[in-house]
């Protein structure tokens, strides 16, 4: 959740979700959540962290119960995923509930399952962004989630939700095999009118485990964040999307040196930066899993900081877990030592998943 024409560009693109994760974060010291409301899904795709994993969900009074606890933890951004979140049969009633509280919500589909009648639903529900994954053109679309078909009903959505008003955002994974294909991304979120294309860091776990080969090395990293800052940052290619980066910190502080090299004035992302930390583990940001556990991550499931049911979410900010990995002066190795450590703080998922130190260095940092 790096914005980096919000940070770098003065872009105001999502300045009304930013706002109200501020304003949460002021209200219950929460400032967004991911909610993974079910594991169930109807595609295949080689790189699922679940890695087809299904655990049992929680009933729909008890996930009302959750909408509630939400509520007092003052209205945290939600993000409500997956697995395919439009297969639970209450979703509808669900969403509804969270906007009826004044919640902002982002629904994160596959959009396979999208018709005229969901489109219009989601529209008059008032959900404030639907973000929908895409890897490429079809055949590479398709080869991705394994299932023949999903490009064209990926289309099929965008188009619908787009027609309805809807609020879009095109989700990746940044795969080596993905990376000939981000400026077609963008070129699809442009069509739309997505408001951001979401970059995800290619994390090796559940099926992506056994595709570590795909894990981009540092400098086709650094190669990406160049031509973003050359056509987007510092020109105007795809104006009106931003470029959102999930998973990888340090993306930020490597474009800030480049234009801080360029003699470009940096201060305003950087008093930005120290303000809320660019890593979100322990600082504002939680995951509550389909059976109601709270967690760190929803990468990180054995890191469980509370239950949504029994909890009140305002108190599972005081899981010595959660205050480790909020506090940049804990960090260990280079994180630890680092000038940037209270902008950056690294990717505490990273850290956990490659050293098993959810303290440790992040080892894909690009500084
Ligand atoms: S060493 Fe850690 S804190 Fe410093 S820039 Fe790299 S990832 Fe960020």
């Amino acid at each position: 959740m790096t914005h980096l024409r919000s940070l770098f560009a003065g872009s105001e693109t999502l300045s009304a979700a930013e706002r109200a994760a501020m304003s949460s974060l002021r209200r219950g010291g929460i400032s967004s959540v991911i909610w993974v409301v079910t594991e169930r899904c109807n595609l295949k795709c080689i790189h699922c962290y679940e890695g087809g994993r299904v655990t049992p969900e929680l009933s729909t009074e008890d996930a009302l119960k959750i909408v509630e606890r939400l509520e007092e933890a003052g209205k945290p951004l939600t993000f409500v995923s997956g697995g395919e979140p439009l297969l639970r049969e209450d979703i509808m009633l669900l969403l509804g509930r969270l906007k009826e509280r004044g919640i902002r919500v982002i629904l994160s589909t596959n959009g396979t399952l999208v018709d005229e009648g969901v489109a219009r639903k989601l529209a008059d529900l008032g959900v404030d962004n639907v973000a929908i994954p895409l890897y490429g053109p079809e055949e590479m679309h398709d080869a991705f989630t394994r299932i023949p078909g999903s490009h064209e009903r990926v289309m099929r959505a965008l188009k619908l939700l787009s027609d309805h008003g809807l609020g879009l955002t095109i989700k990746t994974v940044v795969a080596r095999r993905v990376l000939p294909y981000i400026r077609y991304l963008f070129d699809v979120a442009q069509t739309f009118n997505a408001r951001a294309v979401y970059l995800c860091d290619f994390i090796p776990v559940g099926r992506g485990a056994f595709l570590r080969e795909e894990v981009p090395s540092k400098e086709e990293w650094r190669a990406l964040l160049d031509w973003f800052i050359e056509e987007m940052i510092l020109g105007d290619a795809y104006d009106g999307v931003e470029i959102d980066i999930g998973l990888h910190p340090s993306t930020a502080i490597y474009v800030m040196k480049r234009l801080e090299e360029r003699g470009i004035d940096i201060s305003e992302a950087e008093r930005k930066m120290r303000e809320r930390r660019l890593s979100v583990e322990g600082r504002g940001f939680i995951s509550i899993s389909p059976t109601g556990d709270v967690l760190l991550s929803n990468y990180l499931t054995d890191l469980k900081i509370g239950n949504a049911l029994r909890d009140d979410l305002r108190d599972v900010l005081n899981h010595p877990l959660y205050r480790a990995a909020g506090d940049s002066s804990m960090l260990r190795g280079r994180c630890g030592i680092c000038p940037y450590r209270d902008m950056c703080g690294g990717s505490r998922v990273k850290a956990r998943i490659y050293t098993g130190d959810l303290l440790g260095e992040d080892p894909t940092c690009l500084i």
